[in-house]
């Protein structure tokens, strides 16, 4: 089924339920709902875009009272464009990694909310139903070419026994392939990553020399390596450059603009 647009505690967003019942929720934001202005309006959730951050703080607290947290369960990274997973083995982690530099969070524990920012960039949702863990991963095409959703489900297999074959996976709304214009740089590094596929994941425009980058299927063959079953994978299709007006975008706005969330909690 994918991600289906619907109210969740007063909040309009996408949710996910191929989880299942008794499974995480899975939920990432649009930019509707919030009281943030001008190129961040409304829902910006980043504190470090530039917007005002008395507005953040009200736009996360809206999140956390959709979810029915407290506001300090919202458990956000500093993402740098890095492959280093965060795991969340305690109550004490909540409040002394939040914040750490990362870009992939685990955990087994209930009522945290697993967060990471995008606008653009590909959320990924991780789930292994038998041992009860949880992962999101943030993964554009730095991290799609650093298999950073590939290192999560490492770290789930080394701190909980988590086997690839039995988790379940999303991919979050995400710049698409017919939007998502992308140079030299990253084509030489999504060819060198992806040496046998790289003729799905570019294609060559013919106006300008320049490629489109289908990050999504990127991520899907990063998975897919790592040992996920093609058929527990479940994709948005939705364009974030496409549907500015459900989504920011990073490049749809030229860099000035606000961050929706993905959001895990079990
Ligand atoms: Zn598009």
């Amino acid at each position: 089924m994918g991600f289906i647009l619907k109210q969740q505690g007063g909040l309009l967003c996408f949710s996910l339920s191929d989880f299942g019942e008794g499974g995480p929720r899975a939920l990432f934001t649009t930019r509707l709902g919030g009281v943030s202005r001008g190129c961040y309006s409304s829902l910006n959730l980043g504190y470090h875009t530039g917007d005002q951050p008395d507005a953040v703080t009200a736009n996360r607290r809206i999140v956390a009272s959709a979810l029915n947290i407290e506001q300090g369960r919202l458990f956000t990274v500093k993402q740098v464009h890095g492959d280093q997973v965060l795991a969340i083995r305690s109550e004490a982690d909540i409040i002394s990694k939040k914040g750490g530099m990362a870009d992939a969070v685990i955990t087994h524990l209930q009522n945290v909310a697993l967060t990471i920012l995008c606008a653009d960039c590909q959320a990924v949702y991780l789930y292994d139903p038998r041992r009860r863990l949880i992962g999101v991963a943030h993964c554009g095409w730095r991290g799609a070419v650093a298999r950073v959703a590939a290192r999560c489900l490492q770290e789930m297999y080394l701190l909980y026994g988590s086997k690839p074959h039995d988790c379940l996976a999303a991919l979050s709304p995400a710049a698409g392939p017919c939007c998502y214009e992308v140079g030299e740089d990253v084509f030489m590094a999504v060819k060198e990553a992806f040496p046998s596929c790289r003729q799905g994941l570019l294609t060559e425009k013919k106006d300008n020399g320049r490629w489109n980058f289908d990050i999504t299927q990127a991520n899907f063959t990063v998975l897919q390596d790592a040992g996920v079953r093609k058929e527990n994978i479940f994709i948005s299709k939705l364009c974030t450059i496409c549907r500015q007006d459900l989504f920011f975008s990073h490049r749809g706005s030229k860099g000035a603009t606000g961050r929706m969330a993905a959001v895990l909690i079990q």
